[in-house]
């Protein structure tokens, strides 16, 4: 059931205003130097929900560093594009590493365990790239994500993009370590341009609520109607996004959310209620897995408060 919007209005604000004034809010991640820039003080959480009531409180129309969320959208653009094939080069499965790690892909011949850590979300990019220029690329990533969330200001943080590019030797020993198994078809500096710009979107947290709404509502877009992915791939993706979201920290965050969320190392993270909402949150402080440790917080109260973890109230 959809809460009436008033109730909706009410916990968020209520949640907002308790998490606002918390200190024990984590570390800003300062691996990409440009984040470590950020107010740790923000904080922001919105939901829409699948009737159109928009609920927001804080800093929600303030732009942070989407990073590991946009995994979300270039996955649901790669699966468009390949279908099923996509799993001959990702996974499928939860990979119990921390986000960077390279440990696993030796052991299973180069191929990521799930489209969510690093190494499998450049598989998926590499997938998105073949066949275009990296621009081209990175124009159709931008465009699925400005028509997602209805506004066309949506726009890459090139000093972010640049930041991580300069410092981001991990993710190339990764995908320089795929392409040794064949798992990259693009050069791997192509590759990895599209990826570091792609992490780099900046959206506030009300675009990235408007921008979820998809998986919220089977695949389509609640005000349009239009569809956006079959209803089966949008279940998929929630799935992916339960099981692998959260790194080393999804068992956890299903455990205590129990909704389909997927974190960046920005603060952010986007949690889908199936069938009633889209949820953003935002707050810069992570935890030891790199997860916003308010941000999960605030989805866990707003879960239970409504009821609206996909495993009962
Ligand atoms: N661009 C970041 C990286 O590859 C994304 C990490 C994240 O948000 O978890 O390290």
């Amino acid at each position: 059931m959809n809460q009436p919007a008033p109730e909706l209005d009410r916990a968020v604000k209520e949640i907002a205003d308790e998490l606002r004034v918390r200190t024990d809010r984590g570390e800003v991640a300062s691996y990409i130097p440009e984040l470590a820039k950020v107010d740790p003080s923000a904080f922001a959480l919105v939901v829409v929900d699948t009737a159109g009531n928009v609920a927001a409180a804080g800093d929600a129309d303030t732009l942070f560093s989407i990073q590991s969320i946009s995994k979300v959208f270039t996955l649901t653009l790669a699966i468009g594009k390949v279908g099923n094939r996509l799993w001959q080069r990702v996974g499928r499965e939860p990979s119990g590493s921390p986000f960077n790690s390279i440990i696993q892909l030796e052991f299973e011949k180069g191929i990521p365990r799930n489209p969510f850590i690093n190494a499998g979300a450049i598989a998926v990019t590499d997938v998105i790239l073949s066949g275009h220029q990296p621009r081209e690329a990175l124009g159709e990533i931008l465009r699925f994500v400005r028509f997602l969330a209805d506004d066309s200001s949506i726009a890459i943080d090139k000093a972010v993009a640049a930041s991580e590019q300069r410092t981001g030797f991990r993710n190339a020993a990764l995908a320089n370590y795929m392409k040794s198994f064949g798992v990259i078809e693009n050069p791997v500096e192509h590759t990895l341009g599209v990826y570091f710009h792609h992490c780099a979107i900046a959206m506030t947290c009300r675009q990235l609520a408007m921008a979820g709404r998809y998986l919220a509502q089977f695949g389509s877009n609640p005000t349009t109607g239009l569809s956006v992915v079959h209803p089966e791939r949008a279940r998929r993706i929630n799935a992916l996004m339960l099981t692998c979201g959260h790194y080393d920290g999804s068992g956890e965050f299903a455990y205590r959310v129990g909704l389909p969320g997927k974190s960046g190392v920005g603060g952010g993270i986007l949690a889908v209620a199936p069938g009633k909402a889209s949820i953003a949150v935002w707050s810069p402080g992570l935890d030891a897995s790199g997860n916003s440790r308010l941000g999960q917080i605030a989805l866990e109260q707003l879960s239970k408060r409504l009821g609206w973890s996909i495993f009962g109230a």
